[in-house]
């Protein structure tokens, strides 16, 4: 009985599947054509101080929309890891936030955080590549963090592990960061986080925890995370902040960066650049010595 009933879920699916993946392969051609058709932009979101308000740096965030319609990141990026094109995409996504967020670091003391895949990583020239970004942009190194998803770096394979990791080193001696992204869900132990190059670590917002006290479990991880970064001397960034109550708890448990709804949305390069020129945050006496990241 189980064998037909298997048998029967499988015919029930099949043409779904065929469906999605016609749907993938659709979507991976026209990506091929998503920069030469101008479709692809930057959205950006604040990452805030807790204490001040202050926004002390923004992530670019990439947005894809061809004519049929917005595809959301979660589907075309690994798309774009799958074929390949990230790369191209990617060193699209460096050149054109690096433009945007150079005024902003002039005027603001900004900085800057771009979200980098492993497949980027893997490519023996992408120092060179981060580094020419730099300085045709003129943002300086310093105004400039990477971020890489912890199962990203786990996932390299290990001769590669070392050929990354010293790529990323690389970078951090011309005074680059290095942010793990969505940390808490991989799997990287304590040892294995102290011999990587990371200077940041972006809780992800499945631990962010609620002021309502149903989530006494994602406060310790998120406490625990805290503690960690303290130990080995990493800034936090708390990530998916969407409540005051949230905040609120953050700030009780010391955290110091935060990035969410909460506090602003990803928009777009025009948008943000009002929000720096007009925030009161950008411009108070409490800003005046913005929080360094790292
Ligand atoms: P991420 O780097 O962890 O970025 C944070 C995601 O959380 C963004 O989704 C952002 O819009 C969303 N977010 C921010 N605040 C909140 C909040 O308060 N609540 C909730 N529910 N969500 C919040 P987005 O823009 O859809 O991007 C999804 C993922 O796609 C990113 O996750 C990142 O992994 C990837 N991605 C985006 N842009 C790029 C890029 O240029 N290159 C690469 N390699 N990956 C990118
Ligand atoms: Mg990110
Ligand atoms: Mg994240
Ligand atoms: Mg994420």
């Amino acid at each position: 009985a189980a064998k037909g009933a298997g048998k029967n879920c499988v015919v029930a699916y099949e043409p779904r599947m065929r469906a999605d993946r016609l749907n993938l392969t659709r979507l991976a051609a026209g990506l091929r054509h998503a920069i030469g058709r101008r479709e692809l932009a930057l959205h950006y979101q604040p990452v805030v101080e807790l204490a001040s308000g202050a926004v002390i740096g923004v992530e670019a965030l990439l947005r894809w929309t061809p004519e049929t319609g917005a595809v959301p990141p979660t589907t075309f990026i690994p798309i774009a890891e799958e074929t390949g094109l990230i790369v191209p995409i990617g060193t699209w996504v460096l050149q054109q936030a690096c433009r945007d967020a150079v005024s902003w670091h002039r005027y603001h003391d900004t900085v800057l955080t771009v979200n980098v895949s492993a497949r980027q990583l893997r490519e023996p020239d992408f120092p060179q590549t981060v580094l020419d970004t730099l300085r045709d942009s003129g943002l300086p190194p310093s105004a400039l963090i990477l971020e890489i998803t912890e199962t990203a770096l786990l996932a390299v394979g290990a001769v590669e592990t070392r050929r990354v990791i010293a790529r990323l080193e690389e970078l951090r001696r011309h005074g680059i960061r290095i942010a793990v992204d969505d940390f808490g869900t991989g799997y990287s132990s304590l040892s294995y986080l102290r011999h990587l190059p990371v200077d940041i670590l972006k809780i992800d917002r499945a631990f962010t925890p609620d002021s309502d006290g149903d989530s006494a479990e994602n406060a310790a991880f998120t406490r625990a995370i805290l503690q960690l970064g303290r130990t080995l001397d990493l800034n936090t960034i708390a990530e998916g902040v969407e409540t005051a109550g949230q905040a609120r708890l953050l700030q009780e448990m010391e955290c110091q960066l935060a990035q969410g709804y909460h506090f602003a949305r990803p928009m777009p390069a025009t948008a943000l650049a009002q929000l720096l020129a007009g925030s009161p945050a950008g411009t108070s006496p409490g800003s005046a010595h913005p929080p360094t990241v790292g």
